[in-house]
């Protein structure tokens, strides 16, 4: 099946760069969200990074404009019925998901395929509250989404044959590179990248070093391109959390106990990047460490 039209819900970091390289590989997208200004919010970012990528020569004033065109407002989940694919990136939160998938089904196509975005949670378990666990995969797309090179495509235990297929195709449509992983807590990537993160958290924690010693550490003495606390707050500190809380939970073992100090951080809203301050205070523009 060739997918045209993709829906796509939750209009945050995940869903506005979903959107993005959907519009500029030619598919028409419906980006919806909870209220009308947070769609609105959404589009301007898209349209601020297209902005910033014709600045760089990387996209023509053109381009950008037929991008922006094949992205339509959706308030409503019934302005989703002609979607051939449906990607949910709403927050990371199992109940809001599950609400989201009951109330959208009925609005949809019978053969449209549903996919979620999900860091960490059971995709059998999410498939099970739709109308069509065969028809429903996760495709896990890396921050940032524009950049990053890799799709996780992770079948639940009904997923069928063709689901698969018409997901991978998709992802090559993209321009990106998919890997398959099986369901189980966090996949691959953030199997191993979150409790990486969470040790790193520790680290500060237990005093053993600062949050700029830590970064430094791991960037020169690891070669990797950012910090883990850098990389926390791009990803954000909720999101961490609720991964390390889906490894706790799903596979009953204490390594993946989250960090007291990351929890203490949620608590505060402080959240990361988006919300100015986390590991770093980015208020001033230039990113100051907060321990
Ligand atoms: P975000 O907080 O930036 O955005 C979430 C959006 O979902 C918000 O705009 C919120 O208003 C919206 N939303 C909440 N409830 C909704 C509902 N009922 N209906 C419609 N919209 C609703 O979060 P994000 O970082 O974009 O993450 C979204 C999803 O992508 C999560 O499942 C997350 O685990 C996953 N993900 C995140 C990253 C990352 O690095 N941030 C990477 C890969 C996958």
């Amino acid at each position: 099946m060739e997918v045209k039209k993709v829906g796509i819900i939750g209009a945050g970091q995940m869903g506005t760069g979903i959107a993005q390289v959907c519009a500029l590989a030619g598919i028409d997208v419906a980006l919806n969200d909870i209220a009308e200004d947070r769609i609105s919010a959404g589009l301007a970012t898209i349209s601020g990074n297209l902005a910033r990528e014709i600045a760089k020569a990387k996209l023509t004033e053109a381009e950008r404009a037929a991008a922006m065109m094949r992205i339509t407002p959706a308030n409503t989940f019934s302005q989703l019925q002609d979607c051939q694919l449906v990607i949910e990136a709403a927050s990371e939160n199992e109940e809001v998901k599950r609400k989201i998938f009951i109330k959208l089904c009925p609005s949809l196509a019978p053969d449209a395929l549903i996919a979620s975005n999900t860091s960490s949670i059971s995709i059998t378990r999410l498939a099970s509250v739709t109308d069509r666990p065969e028809n429903f995969i996760g495709i896990h797309f890396m921050n940032p989404v524009p950049r990053m090179q890799l799709v996780e495509l992770i079948r639940g235990i009904a997923t069928k044959d063709s689901t698969y297929e018409d997901a991978k195709q998709f992802i090559t449509r993209l321009g990106k590179t998919s890997t398959m992983s099986e369901d189980f807590p966090a996949f691959i990537v953030n199997r191993i990248l979150l409790p990486m993160i969470n040790e790193a958290i520790y680290t500060l924690y237990e005093g053993v070093g600062s949050v700029d010693a830590i970064d430094t550490a791991m960037r020169l003495g690891a070669n990797h391109p950012m910090g883990p606390l850098q990389l926390a707050d791009f990803i954000g500190l909720d999101t961490c959390l609720s991964v390390m809380q889906v490894l706790h939970e799903g596979l009953a073992d204490s390594k993946y106990r989250p960090c007291p100090l990351l929890v203490k951080y949620v608590e505060a809203g402080w959240l990361g990047r988006k919300t100015q301050r986390g590991f770093y205070d980015y208020r001033s523009g230039t990113p100051v460490p907060t321990r």
